[in-house]
């Protein structure tokens, strides 16, 4: 609370812990009252400008207290207090309740981009930043093999969320990690692949922000281009395909983004994509892609159980269905698919792969 008011003159008895009442106390002061602080945590009191007050068990003593003040001020009194407090200061009183200031400086939330989930494909920046986290908020797609080791010291907090079903919703994160860092606490957040693509990065941050807590973004290697690359699919390739659209196939595209898609000619990649290739491929074809226009699907890329699949547009949703295709998964449409390539370590990380027929 903001205050332009003139107390000169006017007595204030503020109620609450020495560190948590301090920017109470200073407002009041500020505003010319005389000040006096009945301090849960007396001995802490180092708060300039007021006189500290014994503070009173029953509501006689209370009433003796507040008999004379023109203002009582409660931060972080508890529920039994401020009862007792109210009944004391009768009719006459003002009474007003303040949020407890941060009782520590403030800390720091660190958005970590953790790539697509071999740890091999973290940042150094990233590392960096868990081994030096109190807390570590974790997706469920995040690199998280190694990290006790990246971050012995830290709690660690799975916030992941399976498809369909949110294990903790993202308000609630977001208020997390919000809470840690006003504690004072150095908040990493890892995050799967990129923080700004399709990570709700953009909210967490907005969320810090309004909440005055310092906050950083390290980018990470999005699972849009590193999971073609891990299945040996290069998503540009000269003269074949000079654009690549990464889209979200959580909704349905609707007509116009399908015809759109349809048209442009380059390489189409998609995520959150499984449960929507259906309408997707039927949508495509409807707008006049090739039905052999080629098309892979690569689940769980980067991890030792990657399988990749690759089909075409025309018959993706039958195979997928037989092959019971899962999430997570990226689908890559286009020419580049052709160029798909199995990696000279081959022969050291098995990944499967399912070939088109005749290929
Ligand atoms: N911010 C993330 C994307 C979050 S959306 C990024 O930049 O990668 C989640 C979707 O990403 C999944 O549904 C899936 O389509 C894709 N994804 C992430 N990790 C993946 C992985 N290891 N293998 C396949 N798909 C993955």
């Amino acid at each position: 609370m903001d205050l332009d008011l003139d107390l000169t003159g006017r007595t204030a008895l503020v109620v609450g812990g020495a560190a948590s009442a301090r920017l109470a106390v200073a407002r009041f002061v500020h505003a010319g009252a005389a000040v006096s602080l009945a301090a849960t945590d007396p001995a802490d009191a180092d708060v300039a400008g007021c006189q500290l007050v014994a503070r009173p068990k029953h509501l006689a003593g209370w009433r003796d207290l507040v008999d004379g003040i023109d203002l009582v001020v409660l931060v972080d009194a508890d529920a039994d207090e401020q009862r007792m407090i109210r009944a004391a200061a009768g009719r006459r009183t003002w009474i007003v309740t303040e949020t407890p200031a941060p009782v520590a400086p403030i800390g720091t939330v660190t958005l970590i981009g953790g790539g697509p989930g071999d740890d091999g494909l973290l940042t150094l920046a990233g590392r960096d930043a868990l081994a030096a986290a109190d807390v570590i908020y974790v997706d469920r797609l995040a690199p998280q093999q190694r990290l006790r080791e990246f971050a012995p010291g830290a709690e660690i907090v799975d916030v992941g969320k399976t498809p369909g079903h949110h294990a903790i919703p993202q308000r609630e994160i977001e208020r997390l990690m919000v809470a840690s860092a006003l504690e004072g606490r150095t908040v990493a957040r890892l995050k799967g692949g990129d923080p700004y693509v399709f990570g709700r990065g953009g909210e967490e941050v907005a969320a810090c922000r309004a909440a005055g807590v310092p906050v950083t973004v390290i980018p990470g290697v999005t699972s849009a281009i590193a999971v073609p690359a891990a299945a040996g699919i290069p998503v540009t390739y000269r003269e074949l395909s000079r654009m690549f659209t990464v889209v979200s196939g959580h909704a349905p595209l609707d007509d116009a983004q399908l015809a759109h898609l349809a048209g442009l000619g380059g390489t189409i990649v998609v995520l959150m994509g499984v449960s929507n290739l259906p309408h997707l491929t039927a949508g495509l074809a409807r707008f006049g892609m090739a039905a052999d226009m080629p098309l892979a699907i690569i689940e769980r890329g980067t991890q030792l159980s990657q399988r990749t699949t690759v089909t075409t547009v025309s018959e993706a949703t039958e195979l997928s269905a037989r092959l019971r295709v899962a999430s997570p998964a990226v689908i890559v449409v286009g020419e580049v698919v052709r160029l798909m390539h199995h990696g000279d370590d081959a022969d050291r990380i098995s990944r499967d792969v399912i070939a088109l027929a005749g290929e």
